[in-house]
């Protein structure tokens, strides 16, 4: 697929995660991947993309990615997808929930839940789920040639936290070197915090991965 496209990162919320807003040019839809808080800003860069934000979808379930579901499934009325294994983080008991200090709104249920393999798709892209556990069991990376978006799994020179209920270090590693190792250097990586990297730069720079950090005692 060769179709433009447009990608815009918002960093959002006290944890400064990164909000994506992906469009494609040719077809003017789009979708929002992690929006994890700051919704009225959310909403305004929707807005100025002039896109029609078909899904969203979330790389996991923590707060920090989600905090904003609420307004921006309200505002776009997109269907929502997250993978299977980390859908209860979405089951909220009241209006409110809360994590990690963040206080939100308790979203609608998921639209969509996903497996590995899945194919995400608006008109002109299609995004390929990658389950990527570790950071949390149902963690996903979703890849198009060329692009991949890993929410917490990797950033740019580091890896995302294993000291949460849930997390597993050794399974985080093996997502990494299995899976997202696998993917060709030149693919840029847009991570869940942090600026963009390659592939092939963390492969060779990221001491988690080229084996320069010892990672046995997490
Ligand atoms: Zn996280
Ligand atoms: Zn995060």
């Amino acid at each position: 697929m060769d179709e433009k496209l447009f990608i815009k990162r918002l960093v959002v919320g006290s944890l400064s995660a990164n909000c994506w807003i992906v469009g494609v040019e040719s077809s003017g839809e789009g979708l929002v991947l992690d929006p994890g808080g700051n919704g009225e800003e959310i909403s305004r860069a929707i807005d100025e993309s002039g896109l029609d934000i078909k899904l969203i979808i979330l790389t996991h379930g923590h707060s920090d990615h989600i905090a904003a579901l609420y307004d921006i499934q309200g505002k776009t009325g997109a269907e929502v997808a997250i993978h299977n294994s980390d859908a209860d983080f979405l089951e909220g008991l009241g209006s409110y929930s809360s994590q990690f200090g963040i206080s939100y709104k308790t979203p609608h249920p998921p639209d969509r839940l996903l497996h590995e393999g899945d194919c995400l798709t608006i008109e002109g892209l299609s995004l390929k789920v990658i389950h990527t556990p570790g950071h949390t069991p149902g963690s996903i990376s979703l890849y198009t040639p060329g692009k991949v978006f890993t929410g917490d799994t990797i950033f740019r020179r580091g890896i995302g936290t294993t000291m949460m209920p849930g997390s597993s270090r050794s399974q985080l590693l093996n997502s990494i070197h299995t899976k997202l190792m696998h993917l060709p250097d030149e693919t840029v990586i847009y991570a869940g915090h942090g600026r963009e990297t390659t592939i092939g730069a963390e492969r060779r720079d990221n001491p988690y991965v080229n084996g320069k950090r010892d990672n046995s005692y997490w």
